[in-house]
């Protein structure tokens, strides 16, 4: 006897922080070196430091939690290693919000100021979703906790960027950004805010070169960017114009001619004229039109987004027309352009047209896609060994299906552009020589005199470097500028995996841990980050960061749709987990949890699952009060025959939940949990060993003690990744060797434990009692009330079965048993005044007696009846629906139809019941 003792009710809150407390006070989470297990690893995707845990990272990591603490309970050295991601836009993001309260700014407090301003916010309030990811459990190395922006990973960033540069794999070159012309600033796609507006669709008309009679009528809302046009764009299979591809049109004010192109991606057959203009310098579509036709790029607009005088000049603009409008701002060039296509009788026509306009979130300005240069990754000589390493197994996405995703994006994939222009980041380790790249550099309109800013042309010669040059190698000077960009905040989190275990040191942890062994993660970053990874790894390390890629679903809300404030439909996991405690969180979403499903949370689900962890803690009440006594150990062959029972089914439940997170199903892990602990457990076997526990001093009883420890026990053990503070504090209290259950091994099946006997006995025992349940049901008998039943069986094995077992047949229906065995083909041979229930073999009879309102009973059958015949008709619906077989897995058609099937034969039996109180009732009228 233990002599511990469990509350009346089980309080969460305060079991939770204080066995966490303990857990990470003992190291438990901690995997050392010297550990003889082999590893088991996980990386965390890194939560942003401004992060808040939400319901998606609450799924994330009790996945890994699961994983690692089941892993470790296995013996494996399981390490998950934690950290955080700087997040650049998302924090440099809080920072000016803060300093835009001050009444201060980024650029007033320049650079350096910025930075210090950030780190210090970081040490104040960054970083409370790790407090947070303790409070799920997770149970993650805080002594290996790593940062984005710390010594080491910066190191292994530079180092990374400077051998791809020295392998030709970076390079500098041009692309469009959002820019806000007031702020002179680069706004990430997050930052701009657009707005419906009311704009015009300006249709001109483009002379045919060779035919300057005919002309191509180009619909466009930016008329004055059309200088800047460098071809003109129709649908391939456009009837009306698909003759004029490859021929050139004259482009009105200036001299220049530009080529057609079909592009079926750019050009919408069903908007304005069906030919468009391609200004690659000013927007997006354009850029990548431009792109797939090799076509040149000419920007017009300068920082400040007038027309530029030089680059007027490049577009070849007419000069006289170019005198005219440099140094506009777009607003008014615009209706420059228009007066004079008019009076050119060029403008065919105008009409209204809304447009989304995309405005600076800061000052509300419009933005403009601007032309500047930026850093890219040649991605093609990375991607392929990536591709083979997942054609060939050496990576396993799961579930598969999402293999073919990866594969398809990553044979299409372009180069990666890794520069943002803002500051809180990893600068690029590059400079340029100010000598060198006086014609290359531009003075940006940000600098005040006191800050000279620079950036540099595409066509600038930087130098790449782990530390800052002394000299410049080509003209000896020594005066350089750092390049201003910092990286992508994902060019970090691509190294994640080798660089959190000290890469590019060759340490031990690197030694031990790399590859690591799963990767959890969520599809919307398949591409942003499990792709980069497995780039960066095999090119740095010359193996795989992981071997398994799991991908979860996404959470919706009760109906499947997204999350989001502002439909208030948000479940916060923070108050889930206060309000029914952290394990019942859990467990709902790893039983959530199956493949390529998102997940509809409810809120009752969890309240649900809350009250499963109810259901153990009254379970483990129960047991501790019944160990007061002597236990005594036999063979299990020799144990009572509920233990038997019980023995063999937790081993079968133990080899299914081993074998489902073998293949990361969470969900059915859950379930066989689930199904055990309260459909076998709790609901027959706790009941069935009552009348044996009372007489305390029996041999039967000291036998049923030793079994509830160890199966209880057991079950602690299995349970615990799952619902690790409960279980925790349940083994605490039962007779255990060892500190804690984290770290006691997890069970496995025992082959003595089988008994394919007892669990064949057990069956029809249950078939015995389910089918006086259902007689006590349908006649209305109150629960505690004395049933009189009858049973007959053909079978022989049956019948000496049920025999054997009548004590237990008498105690879980509640009622006295006569048993009868009778030949196949005889007459059934209970008394006519019986409800009869049969069930192949076996009848059940439950006497017709005392109190019971015939009448009252037939009606509540009829209705149970057209219960069960209306879900029967929704579901064979279902069934029919050809849209539902195509889109719903095979499981869950599955379930539909055994679900289809089950109803029939219930049906079936209350059917026939009703027609059986019917005869009863005219028969014994004194019982209506
Ligand atoms: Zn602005
Ligand atoms: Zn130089």
């Amino acid at each position: 006897m233990s002599g511990k003792q469990l509350e009346k009710t089980y309080e969460p809150k305060q079991v939770e922080d204080r066995w966490y407390r303990v857990w990470v006070e003992k190291g438990y989470f901690h995997a050392p070196l010297t550990h003889p297990g082999e590893p088991y690893t996980i990386v965390i995707p890194p939560p942003n430091v401004t992060g808040s845990l939400h319901i998606g990272h609450a799924l994330n990591n009790t996945i890994q939690d699961i994983l690692i603490r089941w892993r470790r309970m296995q013996g494996r050295n399981a390490l998950w290693v934690p950290g955080m991601d700087h997040a650049g836009i998302a924090t440099q993001n809080v920072v000016e919000k803060q300093l835009l309260a001050e009444g201060a700014s980024r650029e007033t407090l320049g650079r350096e100021k910025f930075i210090e301003r950030v780190w210090a916010w970081k040490g104040q309030s960054g970083g409370t979703i790790i407090q947070q990811l303790k409070r799920l459990g997770a149970s993650c190395d805080w002594s290996r906790e790593r940062f984005t922006m710390d010594e080491g990973l910066s190191k292994a960033v530079r180092e990374v960027f400077v051998r791809l540069y020295e392998d030709g794999l970076i390079y500098r070159g041009e692309r469009l950004i959002n820019w806000c012309p007031r702020c002179l600033t680069a706004l990430s796609d997050i930052e701009v805010e657009h707005e419906d507006t009311k704009g015009k669709l300006y249709h001109i008309r483009y002379p045919l070169a060779d035919d300057p009679n005919t002309a191509l009528i180009v619909a466009t809302t930016r008329p004055e960017t059309m200088l800047g046009d460098t071809a003109v764009a129709v649908h391939p299979e456009d009837p009306r114009y698909r003759h004029l591809i490859g021929k050139k049109v004259r482009l009105p004010l200036t001299s220049r001619e530009i080529p057609i192109v079909g592009d079926s991606i750019l050009v919408d057959l069903e908007f304005g004229t069906g030919a468009v203009k391609i200004t690659p310098a000013h927007d997006f579509n354009d850029f990548d039109a431009a792109e797939r036709h090799k076509l040149p790029r000419l920007a017009i607009l300068n920082h400040v987004a007038q027309l530029d005088p030089k680059s007027l000049k490049a577009a070849a603009v007419e000069e006289a027309f170019a005198n005219e409008i440099q140094n506009l701002p777009v607003g008014k060039a615009r209706s420059k352009v228009e007066q004079t296509l008019k009076a050119r009788d060029l403008l065919v026509k105008t009409e209204d047209h809304k447009m989304a306009l995309g405005k600076c979130y800061r000052c509300k300005t419009v933005v403009e896609p601007y032309l500047s240069p930026q850093w890219f990754v040649k991605i093609k000589p990375l991607a392929e060994p990536a591709i083979k390493a997942v054609e060939d197994g050496r990576i396993r996405i799961v579930p598969a299906s999402w293999t073919n995703n990866y594969l398809g994006w990553m044979r299409d994939i372009k180069d990666w552009c890794i520069s943002r222009q803002i500051w809180w980041g990893h600068r690029i380790p590059a400079w340029y020589c100010t000598t060198c790249n006086r014609t290359a550099m531009a003075e940006t309109a940000t600098s005040t005199p006191s800050q000279r800013a620079y950036t540099f042309l595409a066509t600038a010669k930087p130098l790449v470097g782990r530390t800052a040059p002394v000299q410049c190698p080509t003209c000896k000077q020594k005066e350089f500028i750092q390049e201003s960009d910092v990286l992508d905040t994902w060019f970090s989190s691509a190294l994640w995996p080798f660089s959190t275990l000290g890469w590019p040191e060759q340490t031990p942890d690197l030694k031990k841990f790399y590859p690591t062994s799963t990767l959890v993660t969520g599809l919307d970053i398949l591409f942003f980050w499990v792709a980069r990874m497995i780039m960066m790894g095999l090119k740095f390390m010359g193996d795989v960061p992981f071997r398994d890629v799991y991908i979860h679903a996404l959470v919706r809300d009760a109906e499947g749709q997204k999350m989001s404030k502002s439909k208030g439909n948000v479940v916060d996991p923070l108050h889930v987990m206060g309000q029914y405690g952290t394990d019942a969180l859990r467990f709902t979403l790893a039983s959530m949890a199956s493949p390529g499903r998102d997940i509809k949370l409810a809120e009752e689900r969890i309240e649900g699952y809350r009250n499963f962890a109810n259901k153990i803690w009254n379970a483990a009440r129960f047991i501790l009060m019944n160990l007061d006594g002597p236990r005594e150990t036999v063979q299990p062959k020799d144990r009572p025959f509920a233990d038997r029972w019980i023995l063999s089914r937790l081993n079968k439940t133990i080899r299914d939940v081993n074998v489902a997170l073998d293949q990361y199903r969470f969900d059915q892990a859950s379930r066989h949990l689930y199904q055990f602990i309260w459909h076998e457990y709790c609901d027959w076997y706790l009941e069935m060993i009552k009348p044996a526990l009372q007489n305390k001093d029996s041999a039967e009883a000291k036998l049923i003690r030793q079994t509830l420890v160890e199966t209880f026990e057991t079950l602690q053990r299995l349970l615990h990744p799952f619902m690790p503070f409960i279980s925790e504090e349940i083994w605490q209290t039962l007779p255990h060797q060892g500190e804690s259950v984290t770290m006691q091994p997890y069970p496995q099946p025992v082959s003595q434990w089988d008994e394919k006997e007892a669990e064949a006995a057990f069956s029809i025992l249950q078939r015995f009692v389910t089918l006086a349940r259902t007689g006590r049901n349908v006649l209305n008998y109150p629960p505690g009330q004395k049933l009189t039943l009858y049973a007959a069986t053909y079978d022989q094995d049956e019948f000496s079965k049920l025999v054997a077992l009548k004590g237990f047949a008498e105690h879980m229906a509640r009622g006295s048993v006569e048993l009868t065995f009778k030949e196949k083909f005889l007459a059934n041979p209970l008394p006519s005044g019986a409800l009869k229930l049969p069930d192949g073999s076996l009848t059940v009879g439950v006497k017709v007696e005392g109190q019971v309102d015939l009448s009252k009973a037939i009606s509540r059958v009829e209705k149970q009846i057209a219960g069960l015949e209306d879900e029967g008709k929704r579901i064979s619906a279902r069934l029919g629906n050809q849209e539902f077989k195509d889109k719903a897995p095979s499981e869950v058609i599955k379930e539909q139809e055994e679900r289809g099937r089950a109803l029939g034969s219930e049906a079936a039996t209350l059917i026939d019941a009703r027609r059986q109180l019917e005869q009863i009732a005219s028969q014994n009228p004194n019982l209506q």
